[in-house]
């Protein structure tokens, strides 16, 4: 269903009214009469105090720990991301398809997209001067004893050994034109997603250029692959809601596991880091997205939060935009009103390159890294680490951990030891959770400016 630019369409107030009921029938558990996004808050809390309390009277190394979350919370967990990230490509494409053939006018799929990544790159940088303004500001770097720093190296220096040998394989310095016509253009587009992570940006060209085409062709012929394409959308939808019902119970299984293998000593020994990035992490979803909302999207702050928590609770206990991408094509679109052909353009756009809380979190690293190995970064270096932190943002694939390896090539690149990254590993998943639930709230606030600015109005906007 899509949503219609008109204000005063008399059809709006049906409109309004079906998309709420489907809401209704896709976030609440009429037989337990609780909505699922307070379910999901339930797990949530049940597993990280379960996890915590674990781990504080156990031990984290504890061998029975161990096996429970090897056997039990993390195959659960496990099972959870990838039936999500399974309805991906399904989804992706029938929407991209179905959407770009309505619209049928290549002039307004070229708007959008360039609205799109000129969102992208603003919103990014707005980030990443956050995150080069706090650590400086802070120095978290200076803060932490040369001792804790030494100990963590050891303790995780296994880890990132391996992490640095898959991010520093060098890569063949293409002219930047053809490297953007090898990101976006596949040459064969079943092997771009026929791959663990599929290249969703080769998958969006692909689909936008069949769309397209699809609008040259006789309607006659065209109209049975649409109707195809209309039945996998919504079955694969229905897949979705199903396998998130089982997400209050998978999502306690993975605050369970990322909590229970923490030490809470390390939470002490990073504090001033922690506290730099959730910080930053609290001033962008609160303060930038709430301008944007407001003043881009026309629509309430906490309307806007209170109708996307269901995607910020997902993106959250999974640490990744993929596999929150089918959570949040659906609710922008049935809890926002977003149409569907700028909804799953944007957002897919967004899931690969607007991750605001990855830039912002990349660039606190690499200053707090440098800062602890007194490398002094003068103006042109900070200038760089800005450059670069965007860079990430727009660069970082959306999984768990996908940062790492962007951070050690930059740290490698301006004189820094990468193998300092061993410092941050511990910690590095639990503000996963946190930069991935800004990079997808990010993602919505792109998709409902650019409605906006289409001339939608959204479903519980101003007018
Ligand atoms: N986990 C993040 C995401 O999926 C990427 C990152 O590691 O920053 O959005």
């Amino acid at each position: 269903m899509t949503n219609t630019p008109s204000d005063n369409d008399p059809s709006r107030d049906n409109f309004e009214r079906e998309i709420n009921t489907d809401l209704d029938d896709m976030t609440d558990d009429k037989p337990k009469g609780m909505a699922l996004h307070t379910r999901i808050v339930l797990g949530l809390v049940i597993g990280a105090v379960a996890g915590l309390s674990a781990s504080a009277i156990f031990g984290a190394d504890n061998p029975s720990l161990i096996w429970l979350i090897d056997n039990i919370t993390a195959p659960i967990g496990a099972l959870f991301l990838r039936l999500l990230i399974m309805t991906v490509v399904p989804l992706v494409f029938s929407a991209l398809v179905i959407g770009v053939a309505g619209v049928g006018d290549p002039r307004k799929i070229g708007r959008i997209g360039l609205k799109a990544f000129g969102y992208t790159l603003v919103i990014s940088a707005i980030s990443v001067v956050i995150a080069l303004t706090l650590t400086n500001t802070i120095r978290p770097g200076e803060r932490i004893s040369p001792e804790t720093a030494v100990a963590l190296e050891a303790e995780f220096g296994g880890q990132a050994a391996g992490e640095m040998e898959n991010a520093l394989i060098e890569h063949p310095n293409a002219p930047v034109l053809t490297q953007v016509i090898e990101t976006l253009v596949p040459i064969n587009p079943f092997a771009s997603v026929a791959t663990e992570t599929p290249d969703l940006l080769q998958l969006m060209f692909f689909a936008l250029v069949l769309g397209i085409a699809a609008t040259l062709v006789k309607p006659a012929v065209v109209a049975p692959f649409i109707r195809v394409l209309e039945g996998i959308y919504e079955i694969t939808v229905k897949i979705i809601d199903g396998i998130m019902k089982m997400a209050p119970y998978a999502v306690a299984a993975l605050l369970f596991s990322s909590t229970a293998s923490f030490g809470l000593d390390l939470l002490i020994a990073l504090g001033w880091f922690i506290a730099t990035v959730l910080l930053g992490l609290g001033i962008h979803m609160f303060g930038i997205y709430s301008i944007s909302v407001a003043w881009l999207s026309r629509i309430s702050p906490m309307e806007f939060f209170s109708r996307v928590k269901t995607v910020m609770l997902t993106a959250f206990s999974t640490s990744s935009s993929n596999a929150t991408l089918p959570t949040a094509i659906e609710v922008s679109e049935e809890n926002l009103g977003v149409p569907r052909e700028i909804n799953t353009f944007v957002l897919t756009i967004g899931a690969t390159m607007n991750q605001n809380g990855t830039a912002l979190y990349e660039g606190v690293t690499v200053l707090f890294l440098a800062q602890l190995a007194g490398v002094d970064l003068g103006l042109a270096e900070q200038l760089a680490v800005a450059y670069l932190a965007i860079l990430g943002g727009i660069g970082t694939a959306g999984v768990p951990g996908g940062s790492i390896p962007f951070i050690i090539v930059v740290l490698a690149s301006i004189g820094v030891n990468p193998g300092l990254i061993a410092i941050i590993l511990g910690v590095d998943r639990i503000l996963d959770m946190c930069r991935t639930t800004l990079n997808v709230t990010g993602d919505i606030t792109a998709a409902t400016y650019v409605a906006r600015s289409e001339g939608y109005r959204l479903l519980g906007g101003w007018k």
